[in-house]
């Protein structure tokens, strides 16, 4: 069956407390819900603030291909006529060919918070529907607190969605605004429902339950055909129900339509994208899209991954557009190993003995604190050695750093193949000079070296019960991406890459220390890979 997808992002998913907005970003992600084929785009509540008005001004620019926009607000107050209420004219001069409102079905709601009679909310119910549909609108009924309300007066919670039909709603939307339902329970309200209205039946939940996503998919189990939700699950409270999750659900499992098979494959980068904007990191365990979504890590499920990967993945990630990936760690058996080795191009290079020894080293460092899992440049810095044994361009002599006043200065000394170098730098705190002067001592026998830049720096307190004197974990993002670089463009064999490698020490500066080492060495290591392949190249060909 086809089911209508309806996305909140840019409203209910701005009342989740670490998310805003600007008006352009509100722009970019509209676009890109269009470009996925989602079919309704809630865009804000044009009467509650001047930046979703503004949204609304901006949007009549916005040339979508498929997505109706709509404008959400609440049916008129119980004071004002219709046709005095600002919330409502504002709603129709939004502009949008949808409009959504919600209105009360929950008795407690109509006699404590509005102080009126039931009548009169229907009334009201009944009036703003007409009053949208008269002045051209498809006009989406939001039921709020509509499974609260059918527990505690069901005749009244019917009532509601009656005086909405009558009126001409085109959807009459169930919403599970407390997120406290559970789906057994809400699934049997839906079929009730279901049996005494015709039309399309919306659902709109929250995860205060952690049920959100079941509870959706209830809802169209027992007949629903539109669902609202937000890509990540983001919103109010605990979120919405997730969007991503539910439209994978449907298609891949329930054989319903939503935006087909080809846009689910942007499904991932629709979920990064909008995580980019909200300036939130993608969760990690996020399902379907989320980066650990196809991750193995114990060596038992990667050995058979890559046998046959349906053994521990439900779905093959490339349907949503994402990937298997495969960790490295003290978990891991010889085939995580072997999965990174063959991902690098490298498997062959190996012998079963070097994999072994390998596996060893890397099982000994996690057991010291390190995370090969998140630190991949560590690791491909191991295979390497591993393939160039011997090979390792500089020794340091010795290094310090001094803090005076905030202000660090570096000394480091190393043995190079021309020589002992020794150089001082200063820079913005110990790592910065550190780095500064490691590269001066380097930069003028491997200029390459230049074009690694630092992204991100991690410290992590390893066993926090000793205190100051406990280990630390650093973990340091390197980038050789132009966008990281002030100067010049790539060389044309030069890969654009990020990774990252890690320290582990009592003190924090040795640590970074380390882990900024490894990062250079590891550069200078690919650059002798990649002659040497370039070499095994030319002598095949001769
Ligand atoms: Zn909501």
């Amino acid at each position: 069956m086809r089911i209508h997808t309806f996305d909140t992002t840019l409203r209910d998913g701005t009342q989740g407390e670490a998310i805003s907005f600007s008006v352009d970003d509100k722009i970019l992600i509209a676009r890109k819900l269009d470009e996925l084929g989602i079919d309704y785009i809630e865009g804000g509540w044009p009467g509650s603030n001047p930046k979703d008005k503004e949204f609304f001004e901006q949007a009549r620019g916005l040339k979508l291909k498929h997505a109706k926009l709509t404008a959400f607000g609440s049916t008129r107050f119980a004071k004002n006529s219709i046709e005095d209420d600002r919330n409502v004219r504002e709603l129709i001069d939004a502009g949008t060919p949808c409009i959504t409102i919600f209105g009360k079905s929950w008795d407690l709601h109509v006699s404590r918070a509005l102080g009126i009679t039931e009548n009169e909310n229907l009334t009201i119910i009944a009036e703003t529907v007409r009053y949208l549909k008269d002045h051209g609108k498809e006009v989406v009924y939001d039921a709020e607190h509509f499974f609260d309300g059918y527990i505690n007066n069901r005749d009244f919670a019917l009532r509601t969605l009656e005086a909405a039909k009558h009126a001409g709603a085109d959807v009459l939307c169930l919403c599970d605004t407390n997120g406290g339902t559970l789906t057994s329970f809400l699934a049997q309200i839906v079929a009730d429902v279901r049996s005494r209205f015709d039309g399309i039946i919306g659902i709109h939940t929250h995860n205060d339950s952690e049920v959100a996503v079941a509870n959706a998919l209830a809802a169209i189990e027992k007949g629903a055909s539109h669902v609202q939700g937000c890509l990540n699950g983001y919103g109010e409270r605990c979120g919405n129900s997730n969007l991503a999750s539910i439209i994978a659900n449907l298609e891949l499992k329930l054989g319903h339509t939503t935006i087909g098979p080809d846009k689910l494959q942007s499904l991932a980068s629709t979920c990064r994208y909008i995580a980019e904007l909200a300036n939130l990191p993608l969760r990690k365990d996020q399902a379907y899209v989320g980066q650990s979504a196809f991750a193995h890590k114990g060596g038992v499920h990667v050995s058979a991954v890559m046998k046959e990967s349906s053994t521990y993945e439900h779905v093959s990630p490339e349907l949503v557009g994402n990937h298997q990936r495969v960790l490295v760690s003290d978990l891991s058996g010889r085939s995580n190993v072997l999965y990174q080795l063959q991902q690098q191009g490298l498997a062959d290079r190996m012998t079963e003995q070097a994999r072994r020894d390998l596996l060893e080293r890397v099982k000994e460092m996690e057991f010291q604190g390190y995370d090969l899992e998140a630190a991949d440049g560590t690791f491909e810095l191991f295979v390497l050695q591993s393939l160039q044994p011997g090979v390792n361009f500089f020794e340091v002599e010795s290094y310090e750093v001094h803090i005076k006043s905030g202000h660090a200065t570096a000394t480091v000394r190393v043995n190079t193949q021309n020589g002992i170098r020794t150089e001082t730098a200063s820079g913005h705190g110990p790592m910065n000079a550190l780095d500064v002067c490691l590269r001066k001592c380097l930069s003028t026998i491997y200029p390459r070296i230049q074009d690694v830049r630092l992204t991100d720096y991690k410290v992590r307190v390893l066993d926090s019960k000793k205190g100051t004197a406990a280990k630390v974990r650093v973990l340091v993002e390197w980038s050789d991406h132009p966008a990281h670089r002030p100067e010049g463009p790539l060389c044309a064999d030069q890969k654009v890459r990020s990774w990252s490698t890690v320290g582990v020490s009592d003190d924090v500066i040795e640590a970074s220390w380390n882990a900024l080492v490894d990062a250079l060495r590891l550069e200078l290591m690919r650059l002798t890979e990649a002659n040497a392949s370039a070499r095994a190249v030319v002598e095949v060909r001769r």
